[in-house]
């Protein structure tokens, strides 16, 4: 390890990555020592506190990820009603979030268009994007007035089909089902495998 403990703090450290001498600092927390040498003994942050000659690991704490106002939420389509659906929102951002979590999308938070039914904006089961705009009561308001924001998988409301969008419409390319959908302009390309549940992200 070549770098100075100076510059280490504020890093990202490993279990047993090696972070100054006893010579220079005092072992704080989230630290052992060994043979004069100090290292981390959890994954953390580095601190190299060069007034009091201390060096301490603080613990990662992966902050709770819950919906807020502004932010874009992924989920699906639950229950709906000719002028709302709830959808259940299980990304907020680009986390996975931690807990239960329902939002509703009413039908003049859909598109600047006038919109007749949401029969032509999501069914259930339809994965969408959208942002939340109010969360009074805990209730996350959602709309879908954007051009990125929308249906990411829509699915056949006959066979449940994933639907291809055409120019105008979505097609069902099994039955040959034709039907409507507010989508986003990313359609279809949203991979939701590469970020796994409950794994690590570690943001430096
Ligand atoms: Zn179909």
């Amino acid at each position: 390890m070549s770098a100075k403990p100076s510059e280490r703090s504020g890093q990202v450290v490993i279990p047993g990555e090696r972070l100054g001498v006893i010579e220079e600092f005092i072992p704080d927390s989230g630290t052992y020592s060994k043979d004069g040498v100090i290292y981390s003994k959890i994954v953390g942050r580095a601190l190299v506190d060069l007034l009091n000659k201390r060096v301490s690991v603080y613990p990662l704490v992966k902050e709770a990820t819950v919906p807020k106002m502004g932010i874009e939420v992924v989920g699906q389509v639950g229950n709906a009603q000719s002028d709302n659906v709830l959808v259940r929102i299980f990304r907020v951002g680009s986390k996975d979030v931690s807990g239960v979590f329902t939002g509703i999308l009413h039908i003049s938070d859909v598109a600047d268009r006038y919109v007749n039914s949401m029969n032509e904006v999501c069914k259930p089961g339809d994965i969408i994007r959208a942002k939340v705009i109010s969360e009074k009561n805990q209730i996350y308001h959602l709309t879908t007035s954007d051009k990125n924001l929308g249906v990411l998988y829509g699915f056949c409301g006959r066979c449940g089909n994933l639907l291809e969008s055409q120019r105008h419409e979505m097609l069902c390319p099994k039955c040959g089902n034709i039907e409507e959908r507010k989508t986003a302009f990313d359609y279809g390309k949203e991979d939701f495998t590469r970020r796994k549940k409950g794994s690590v992200i570690v943001e430096s």
